[in-house]
């Protein structure tokens, strides 16, 4: 019988983020600041450590793996990761957060690897913005990680921007033409205090503002029929029956309520909320001759039942994590 990972408030946690590095091949500013002291490589969970922190998980419920970082694919071999991940019993959906910078050269292995769901994150299509907003070039690179995604067959390709005033005005449009055309579910994310810029609240553009922009420049737009109000995404569909685009609207509609996600840093830290301030280190117990699975099984429950209600973020109450979204993974 699975034993689930429930919380005081009743959500059963079944969704485990797992960074892989935080080492990172951008800068994006709402991220990361650009002079950082990485983690020591031999501070980074093996693969075999992931492997068997998820072979723990998997009966207490999590079935869904986000890999993500820091840039995942900057993690030599990662297809290897997926190959042992794929075969754990429990395991039914297995999904790849990246800034696609590598993902043209990697995108065969990882497909044959047995990974199909991809994020692919993208905020501009304007290489002059695409530097402002990342400290590097690269959008070319991207967009050839996306189509060599598409041509090898992964499904479904979803394009993450997130919504920053000074920017977004001038991108979600041409985001939404250049997703539409290529058949990419375009996926807005409200800007969230957690980088490593200060961060503004005048600076968020909200669901509803990118809703009318594009239904006012691109087509109308439905909720989707199968939207999720629990989900972290709305979804809606164009009418015209080309595509769907995705809101995560964690300040206007935080979805705390239904939150079902735990995650791993990349050096091995427990952590039951994107903006937790306490994490448990359960390095040490993979990291035994012998890993200790009752320990792990004991801290994944711990920490799943000490989880609070939510973020905060939009009352005085909320306190930003000292750790930046590249050393938690987003
Ligand atoms: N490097 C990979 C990438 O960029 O997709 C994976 C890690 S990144 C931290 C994961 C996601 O977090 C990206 O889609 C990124 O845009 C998003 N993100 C980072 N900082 C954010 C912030 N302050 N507010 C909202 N989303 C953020
Ligand atoms: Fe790197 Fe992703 Fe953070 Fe950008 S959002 S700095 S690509 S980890």
């Amino acid at each position: 019988m699975i034993e689930n990972l429930v919380d005081r408030f009743g959500r059963i946690h079944n969704n485990l983020r797992i960074s892989v590095t935080d080492r990172c091949n951008l800068r994006c500013t709402y991220c990361m600041p650009e002079d950082v002291t990485f983690v020591d490589r031999g501070e980074l969970l093996t693969f075999e450590e992931i492997a068997q922190f998820v072979r723990v998980a998997a009966p207490l419920g999590v079935n869904k793996i986000r890999l993500t970082g820091g840039e995942p694919l900057m993690r030599k071999g990662l297809d290897n990761l997926v190959r042992m991940l794929t075969p754990i019993p429990g395991i039914t959906d297995i999904g790849l957060t990246t800034n696609g910078l590598l993902l043209a050269d990697q995108a065969e292995s990882l497909f044959a690897a047995g990974l199909r769901r991809l994020n692919v994150s993208l905020d501009t299509l304007d290489p002059g913005r695409f530097r402002e907003l990342t400290r590097r070039d690269g959008v070319e690179k991207v967009i050839a990680g996306l189509l060599a995604a598409k041509a090898v067959g992964f499904g479904p390709i979803k394009v993450n921007a997130v919504a920053i005033r000074g920017f977004i005005e001038h991108d979600a449009v041409p985001l939404a033409q250049f997703c539409r055309k290529y058949g990419f579910e375009l996926r807005f994310i409200e800007y969230m205090p957690i980088g490593a810029e200060s961060w503004e609240r005048e600076k968020v553009v909200y669901a509803h503002e990118l809703l009318e922009w594009l239904e006012r420049d691109v087509a109308p737009l439905s909720p989707s029929p199968d939207y999720d109000p629990r989900a972290p995404a709305m979804d809606f569909d164009y009418a015209d029956g080309k595509g769907r685009v995705g809101i995560i609207a964690s300040l206007s509609r935080p979805f705390c309520r239904s939150c079902n996600r735990i995650r791993i840093t990349a050096d091995g830290k427990l952590r039951n909320c994107l903006f937790a301030l306490n994490e448990t280190d359960v390095k040490p117990m993979l990291r035994r001759p012998i890993p200790d699975t009752v320990a792990l099984r004991n801290a994944l429950i711990d920490s799943v039942a000490e989880k609070w209600e939510g973020h905060e973020i939009n009352t005085a109450k909320f306190v930003k994590p000292l750790r930046t979204m590249h050393t938690i993974g987003g």
